[in-house]
């Protein structure tokens, strides 16, 4: 069997160490959708695609950029004492509209999306979302708790915005590598193996640094997916193997999207979708297959023959590239994996500090050893898949 055909050659560390380094350089300008920085983080996996001897292929995906005019927008609460003009920033945050000027009144429950105890992350809401350009209209904005409290207490008549945006056409490519099966049969169909390569770009200063990096999110996974690749290719799997750097995951999963509805191979043909979203970049104990238990692939994560634990936030399957493939109708997985017991502070203090700030960049611990065995743990996990006689099915 194919499991037991010769073990990979170890994936070398520093070669995810230097991806990870050119990728995250404040030079690319935090890889935003749409902007030159993002453009040649597109070029730099071109050439490293291309240089392990895939076929590539770039699917320029068309936007609507979006850019809120700040100072020329408002939010205002009516009531029949008065009117409440909220403060940007302290009391809400919001994105631009479909027309350079929206003028509109509606209700609480229409336009505003309140906050609550339980998911009051504001200052990740507001770093991820403030000054930054956004790729989908909205009418609405968002409100930090201690203004949506003030809001049920009191709740206004009518809820008055204004908005002025800037709308500019835009492209940005999925760039996409292909190995071609070895098989003369099964070579015609296709597993597909994704990592984002965009993230927030420029935007709020954070202790003087705006430049949104995106070291682990998701430099780290693009760096897993280059060398996935590069080693691959003398593993002769059975099936082609598509590997896709996605652009705009992060206002939505809209290059993965994209693609699903213009796939450059028949979409019957893409037998499964397994998506890294952060590569696995301290040690772990056991491996986590997001959205395992809705198809076959779950038990495709079961030949990296290392422990596999139930998936602890299974809610978050919807909220990253899987998310596309799995509503088209192809079994998706997102891999990750449960830290060492020594290893899980720096992952909840990365939540609480760095996730979507400035400082998720090269100067935080990132152990690339293990970023190492959890891209051999992807090879052995996409090399059942490409190589299964059957292809993975929906269980439910
Ligand atoms: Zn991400």
């Amino acid at each position: 069997m194919f499991l037991f055909a010769a073990l990979p050659p170890p994936v070398p560390p520093p070669a995810l160490h230097a991806h990870m380094a050119f990728l995250a350089d404040d030079l690319l300008e935090g890889r935003g959708t749409g902007t030159r920085g993002y453009e040649i983080a597109a070029r730099y996996v071109e050439a490293s695609l291309a240089s392990s001897g895939l076929e590539v292929v770039r699917q320029e995906v068309p936007f609507r950029r979006i850019d809120l005019d700040e100072a020329a927008s408002r939010v205002e609460l009516i009531r029949a004492s008065g009117t409440t003009v909220l403060v940007p920033g302290r009391d809400y945050v919001m994105t631009g509209a479909a027309e350079p000027k929206l003028d509109i009144e509606g209700s609480v429950e229409k336009l505003l999306q309140l906050s609550t105890e339980k998911d009051s992350d504001w200052d990740v809401i507001e770093r991820s979302i403030r000054g930054m350009p956004s790729f989908t209209p909205s009418n609405g904005a968002w409100i930090a708790l201690e203004a949506s409290n003030a809001i049920r207490q009191d709740p206004p008549q009518r809820v008055h915005i204004v908005k002025t945006s800037r709308i500019t056409e835009v492209t940005s490519p999925n760039v996409i590598g292909v190995l071609r099966g070895s098989d003369p049969k099964l070579r015609e169909e296709y597993v597909v193996v994704s990592a984002h390569l965009d993230h927030l770009g420029i935007g709020k200063a954070v202790d003087g640094d705006a430049i949104y990096n995106g070291a682990i999110d998701n430099a780290s996974g693009v760096a897993a997916l280059l060398e996935l690749a590069r080693a691959m290719v003398d593993r002769k799997p059975r099936r082609s193997i598509l590997f896709i750097a996605f652009t705009a995951e992060e206002p939505g999963d809209l290059g993965s999207a994209y693609f699903v509805a213009h796939p450059t191979v028949p979409k019957n043909a893409i037998v499964a979708d397994i998506n890294i979203d952060g590569g696995s970049v301290w040690p772990y104990q056991a491996l986590i297959g997001r959205g395992a238990e809705k198809s076959t692939l779950g038990k495709a994560v079961e030949a990296a023959g290392k422990k596999v634990v139930p998936d602890p936030f299974p809610e978050k399957f919807t909220s990253s590239d899987q998310h596309s493939f799995a509503e088209a109708g192809i079994p998706a997985i997102l891999l990750t994996s449960q830290r060492t017991a020594e290893a899980r502070p720096l992952a909840l203090a990365w939540l609480k500090s760095r996730y979507h700030a400035p400082s998720d960049d090269m100067s935080q611990p990132i152990d690339f050893a293990a970023a190492a065995e959890f891209v051999r743990d992807l090879l052995l996990i996409v090399e059942s898949v490409a190589n299964d006689e059957r292809r993975a099915e929906w269980v439910r």
